[in-house]
């Protein structure tokens, strides 16, 4: 058979007539993009999952399980998000390939419900000298256009340009990472995506600033660096283009919403309600 293309998310929700889920089974021992994209469907469910419930600091937890009649499990949210990691790693554990997502799967996956990221940002400003390549260019798989539609539906902006005239020259990718470089033949942006939330330990020196109406963090220079993360993703940016392509650049991604934003105390509102909704499904 061909790759698994539209049948991704069917061959993830168990979904597949039987004979076609064998197929798909065979094929992934062979395909790599095929076992990504799988990898990568199976991140997006998860980061659905726990998009329904956010993290509640262990204080809260632990006041609110002080309550006299809240019959709430008094236990962290980072075991019990681990219980269910293993119970689901277990679960995929079918198959050989199976088996190897499940592994290549478990080690990004998070510890305490994110994962925090510290984009290695030496090596990104060294593969845009042209000194080397990051190692996601080195040994991920290449992104076709095909391949690059789908992860953008799925989640992981693939453009074919950003701010206008800089258009999409190599993609790469590997299990967690998603490297694209764009250009014009003047000014270059390389551009990163990682699953999880930036570390702060990671942007000690870079300045906060507001880009596009966004607040991210910088390293002005040759090249300038940008980054943030938004809806599960961490983003760098790498380039030596002006500040009016890097705006436009940024208006072209998720971004985060700046903390002046008058939307957001409704946001904090809709946390909390969301928040309450899990303690009710906890009792
Ligand atoms: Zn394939």
């Amino acid at each position: 058979m061909g790759h698994l293309d539209d049948d991704v998310a069917a061959y993830v929700d168990g979904q597949l007539p039987e004979s076609a889920a064998l197929a798909a089974r065979r094929h992934l021992e062979v395909c790599e993009p095929c076992r990504w994209a799988v990898a990568q469907q199976e991140a997006l469910k998860e980061r659905m999952r726990q998009a329904g419930g956010p993290a509640v600091p262990h204080t809260l937890m632990a006041s609110l399980a002080q309550l006299p009649d809240a019959r709430i499990e008094h236990e962290p949210w980072s075991s019990r998000l681990r219980r269910s990691r293993t119970a689901r790693v277990s679960v995929g554990v079918l198959g050989s390939c199976v088996a190897l997502l499940a592994v290549a799967f478990a080690l990004g996956a998070p510890d305490d419900g994110v994962d925090e990221v510290s984009p290695p940002f030496e090596a990104y400003v060294a593969a845009f000298a042209g000194a080397s390549a990051t190692p996601v260019l080195a040994t991920g798989s290449p992104i076709d256009d095909v391949q690059a539609e789908r992860l953008t539906a799925e989640g992981w902006p693939c453009h074919h340009t950003l701010a206008g005239d800089l258009r999409r020259e190599h993609g790469s990718q590997d299990a967690s990472t998603v490297a694209l470089s764009y250009g014009n033949g003047t000014h270059r942006l390389d551009l990163y995506e990682q699953q999880g939330a930036l570390s702060e330990a990671a942007v000690r020196g870079f300045t906060r600033t507001t880009v596009a109406g966004s607040p991210v963090w910088m390293s002005a220079g040759r090249p300038t660096i940008l980054t943030w993360d938004a809806d599960g993703l961490v983003y760098t940016v790498v380039t030596d283009a002006g500040t009016d392509r890097i705006g436009r650049t940024l208006a072209e991604l998720p971004t985060p919403v700046a903390t002046d934003d008058p939307s957001v105390p409704e946001r904090v509102g809709d946390g909390f309600a969301r928040m309450a909704g899990w303690l009710s499904d906890a009792a």
